[in-house]
């Protein structure tokens, strides 16, 4: 069961985008992050003093007013900053049978070696579907990718991953 007593570091909502993952979806950009990806198309959200806190029933109450949601997609700043809320939102979603997608500056690598000391990270990995994962490096950058900007990123089909224990990527290109 979710709990939506905590709160969350926002730098902004999408309400609905198509651009952000499969289907329609809520894009929720949180602050912070620590990359600092040259290139970066977000940089306002890197300060970690900075966004606004909201309650996430702040998020889940702009969610239920649209009935034709797919999902919701974490995006940033890095969304592996605050796990324990995202991963009650993602539950949250859950419960009413959207899926969750998240961006990640880390690569799936990089996230399960901190999930082994961080638990909240290990779980945040448990709960997601789809993860983009990687920095933005300028030099692989190709606007032809869907829901990627740059080539080294991947987009992760988490559920089959999981259940394989191999890396399964959701599309090539
Ligand atoms: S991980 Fe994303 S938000 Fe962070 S610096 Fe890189 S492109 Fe920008």
């Amino acid at each position: 069961m979710s709990d939506l007593s905590q709160t969350i570091k926002l730098a902004d909502i999408v309400p609905e985008s198509v651009v952000d993952g499969k289907g329609i979806r809520m894009t929720v950009f949180v602050q912070g992050c620590r990359h600092k990806c040259p290139g970066c198309q977000n940089p306002t959200t890197w300060d970690e003093s900075g966004g606004e806190e909201h309650a996430l029933k702040f998020i889940t109450d702009i969610a239920e007013r649209n009935p034709l949601l797919d999902g919701l997609t974490f995006s940033g700043g890095e969304p592996f900053l605050q796990p324990a809320p995202l991963c009650e939102l993602a539950k949250w979603c859950h419960e009413r049978g959207m899926n969750v997608w998240s961006y990640s500056g880390y690569t799936l690598e990089q996230l399960r070696e901190t999930g082994e000391t961080n638990p909240a990270v290990k779980r945040l990995l448990e709960e997601i579907d789809v993860l983009v994962d990687g920095p933005f490096i300028e030099a692989q950058k190709d606007l032809t990718l869907a829901f990627r900007g740059s080539r080294n990123q991947r987009v992760i089909d988490m559920k089959q991953t999981r259940e394989r224990g191999e890396i399964v990527l959701l599309m090539n290109e």
